[in-house]
Order: C-alpha cells, then sequence, then structure tokens
C-alpha cells in the first residue's frame, strides 16, 4: 500500500499533464462543432487551452469566459488572486491544480465543466488557492508525498483540501452558488481524492475519479 501511495503520489505531482504536456499551438484548430479555435487564445490575461477530444472547444472557451466574467465581476479580490497566479486554464481528463507544468495551470475536466457556471467559476478559485499556496511555501499538496507516515500525510492533504473549500465556499455564495451546491461543498470532509475511503489515496482513488 505505500508503495502504491508512493507511486500515485509521484504521478500525481510530476507525471499527469507534462507527459503530454503542449503549449498552446499557433496554428488553428477545427473544434468540434466545426469553428476553428484560434490558439494561442487569451482571455483577461489567462492563456486557454482547449482540448476538442475531450470539451468541445467552442463551449469551453465560453464557459470559461463566463466563468472568468462572473468571478471578476461579484469576487472580485479573489479574482485579482487568481490573476496574479494562474498563467494557464485548460481542459483536461482530470481536474485539479497542476503545478508541474512550465506555467502554473488549472486542468479542467468534463464533469467540473458541465457543472453549473457558479461551480465551475468556484472551481478555478479552488485550485488557484492551491497553486498560491505552493508558490508562497514551495510545497505541493503540503509535500505529503515526502512524508512517510502515509496516515500523517492524509491529514496534511486533507487540511490543505479544506483550506481551499473555505475559499471555494466563500466565491461560491458571492457569485449566487445554489443551495444545493453550497451545502454540498459544507459538507465535504477534505478526503474527496479519498474516494475509496480507506484512508489513502492511491491507484484506486486515480482510476475511479470522474470529476
Ligand atoms: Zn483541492
Amino acid at each position: 500500500m505505500k508503495r502504491r501511495f508512493l507511486i500515485a503520489a509521484i504521478f500525481l505531482l510530476i507525471s499527469f499533464g507534462s507527459v503530454t504536456a503542449q503549449t498552446a499551438g499557433d496554428v488553428s484548430v477545427k473544434s468540434t462543432g466545426g469553428h476553428p479555435v484560434k490558439l494561442p487564445l487569451k482571455l483577461e490575461g489567462f492563456m486557454i487551452e482547449p482540448n476538442g477530444q475531450l470539451i468541445n472547444e467552442t463551449a469551453f472557451t465560453n464557459k470559461i469566459e463566463k466563468a472568468l466574467q462572473l468571478l471578476k465581476n461579484k469576487a472580485p479580490d479573489e479574482f485579482k488572486t487568481m490573476q496574479f497566479f494562474i498563467v494557464k486554464i485548460r481542459a483536461w481528463n482530470v481536474s485539479g491544480a497542476n503545478y508541474n507544468e512550465e506555467v502554473m495551470t488549472i486542468d479542467i475536466a468534463k464533469a467540473t465543466f458541465d457543472a453549473s457556471l457558479e461551480w465551475l467559476a468556484s472551481v478555478l478559485i479552488h485550485e488557484t488557492h492551491h497553486i498560491k499556496k505552493y508558490k508562497e511555501t514551495g510545497k505541493k499538496l503540503g509535500d505529503a508525498h515526502l512524508m512517510t507516515d502515509k496516515k500523517a500525510a492524509l491529514q496534511v492533504m486533507i487540511e490543505e483540501e479544506l483550506e481551499c473549500n473555505r475559499v471555494q465556499l466563500v466565491v461560491l455564495e458571492k457569485i449566487g452558488g445554489k443551495k444545493f451546491e453550497i451545502d454540498y461543498l459544507k459538507a465535504q470532509k477534505g478526503d474527496h481524492f479519498d474516494i475509496d475511503k480507506d484512508g489513502d489515496y492511491d491507484w484506486d482513488d486515480y482510476n475511479n475519479r470522474n470529476w
């Protein structure tokens, strides 16, 4: 189990994303809707990197733009923090803060993308807070992957999750999140990455992720 945890942690922290690391190209690509999306694409200073194999490119660009405008108008302080720390937002197969690209990147998977606009916007702030913590402390998820005591490591990860959830909750309320979304977020115990609830974060959890 320990070995699995380490493999998963290493996988999480250094590999996914960078394997197929891609810089926004200078060519236009065809969206599935047939409308070409020009790359590189910038919105409010962020590089936007759609991926038509995962999410319709035009839909991705449009909804991300709406989420950014919503944050800019209703949660301007948190939005400024996001502008300070985040360089790129891209469509990916798993949502999360990605410290491992050349530039600080937020990955958005389809399940997150397909949630409400308010939820999507609040997730952008959640992931921003992970990256803010990394930039301020130099630690990736509290450097839990370097800890030999995996229960203690899990606790470090849970504490960071809860902290990011609190920032997300403030924003979700500011931008008009629905009651069920607010209640859902409040009910989280910070261990949403530990889906199989066996007290560690491993391949079983990673493979069972659907957000
Ligand atoms: Zn998180």
